[in-house]
């Protein structure tokens, strides 16, 4: 018995069915007789009426720009709504259940609206419900600066938020529910026969997470990972256990044995990407200016590469235009390619091993691919392509490296 961290991500709140379900699931591990904290996102996505996307619509369709303070207000409101109606549904089963915002869930932050990071946990409420056995929903994605102010943790921060519970509560397991079986070797929404990986290292998730595989927040990974508290990955809508994250060793009683990291873990991909090219005519010091102007614009830059005669990087698209205006007052000439996408495969130790890169190029040209930059680290190597060859270029790469196969991914 102990103390297990259940999140529930918005597609599986967003019907009175798929609640149930995760009603069951809370009431499931009630039965093994642990401790249950509910990390809740807001319900459903984009356009279903209290997802985040739709708070953030409502201002936008009166053409207002809102301030990160009031934005951060608006957008708490999605998880305080699931969590209230979980709550209530898990009453409404018999169970004695408490909903908490983040303030009262003592989530102190930092005070960067949008994006902030949690600083610390004041436990003492839920323990103090824990104590009495409730079950304790919490609303992810949120939390309080020092100032008093509501903040948020920046898009997939329920999360982080649950990541951080567990730490701060010792529990004995996070699990992440979702609308797909765990973590699989690509996007199951491009690649049909994408394979689920049943056990994986921190290290090779989170390197997956950080090129752009959505299905969990990279930061949710390092907080766990920090405390070698285990994760699991699984769906709402199924009994499988999904994917364990964690270290060599045992788990809960099961024997679990995690294999070295994998050559190749896996192929993600991030869209709304834009290219930004800037001839720099052999001036020295024209390339500090470029990226001065970008900071002091507070617009963060990727994907660097500095030539003599060019600077390349990218932004997020819903920068871009303001970027390139900002270069352009420079007096720059300046080149943009709208509607990027960045694709990589991530695993450990890629680079050095000779092959690996002939392999992508050749999966990607005899596809009709464009390869618009590319580059690599120690544990990836990444193409710049357009958009409307992103899903063609993960589904390449996917079956150039066999990872639809038990044993391929490997060199
Ligand atoms: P939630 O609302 O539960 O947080 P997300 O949309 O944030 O759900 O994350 C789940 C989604 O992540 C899946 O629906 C899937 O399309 C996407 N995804 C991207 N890469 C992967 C991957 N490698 N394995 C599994 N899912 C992935
Ligand atoms: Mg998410």
């Amino acid at each position: 018995m102990g103390i297990v961290i259940q999140k529930f991500g918005g597609t599986s709140l967003s019907t009175p069915q798929q609640r149930e379900r995760v009603c069951q699931a809370i009431q499931r591990e009630r039965h093994k007789g642990n401790s249950v904290v509910v990390v809740v996102s807001a319900m459903g996505r984009a356009d279903e009426p209290y997802a985040t996307d739709t708070l953030i619509n409502l201002l936008k369709r009166d053409n207002l720009n809102p301030s990160r303070r009031e934005l951060d207000m608006l957008m708490s409101c999605g998880e305080v709504i699931s969590g209230v109606v979980l709550t209530n549904k898990l009453q409404s089963h018999g169970e004695q259940a408490v909903f908490l915002n983040g303030l009262q869930a003592g989530i102190k932050t930092n005070s960067n609206h949008g994006d902030a990071r949690i600083v610390a946990i004041d436990t003492r409420l839920i323990k103090k419900y824990l104590a009495e056995d409730y079950v304790v929903v919490v609303a992810g994605f949120q939390g309080i600066s020092e100032e008093g102010e509501i903040t948020t943790l920046g898009r997939g921060g329920s999360d982080v938020t649950a990541a951080a519970l567990g730490v701060a509560l010792g529990a004995d397991v996070i699990d992440i529910y979702t609308d797909v079986e765990g973590i699989m070797t690509a996007d199951p929404r491009i690649v049909k026969n994408a394979r689920l990986l049943d056990a994986v290292t921190y290290n090779e998730i989170c390197q997956l997470a950080r090129e752009g595989a959505k299905v969990i927040h990279p930061r949710a990974v390092e907080i766990a990972m920090e405390s070698n508290i285990p994760l699991r990955v699984r769906s709402t809508f199924s009994d499988s256990t999904g994917t364990l994250v964690g270290n060599y060793g045992e788990f809960n009683g099961e024997s679990v044995q995690i294999r070295r990291d994998r050559l190749i873990t896996g192929i993600t991909q991030m869209p709304d990407i834009t290219q930004i090219r800037v001839d720099i005519k052999g001036e020295a010091g024209l390339p500090l200016r470029v990226f001065k102007a970008m900071a002091l614009a507070e617009i963060s830059v990727d994907f660097i590469t500095v030539t003599r005669e060019v600077v390349i990087f990218t932004v997020l698209k819903e920068v871009a235009d303001r970027a390139r205006e900002i270069l352009e007052n420079l007096g720059l000439s300046v080149v943009t390619e709208p509607d990027c996408a960045k694709v990589a495969i991530v695993g450990a130790a890629i680079t050095g091993i000779p092959g690996v890169m002939a392999k992508v190029v050749e999966a990607l040209t005899l596809n009709g691919i464009e390869i618009l930059q590319s580059g690599d680290s120690y544990t990836n190597i990444w193409c710049l392509v357009k958009r409307d060859q992103m899903e063609q270029a993960v589904k390449a790469l996917h079956d150039k490296f066999d990872l639809g196969n038990q044993e391929g991914g490997e060199f």
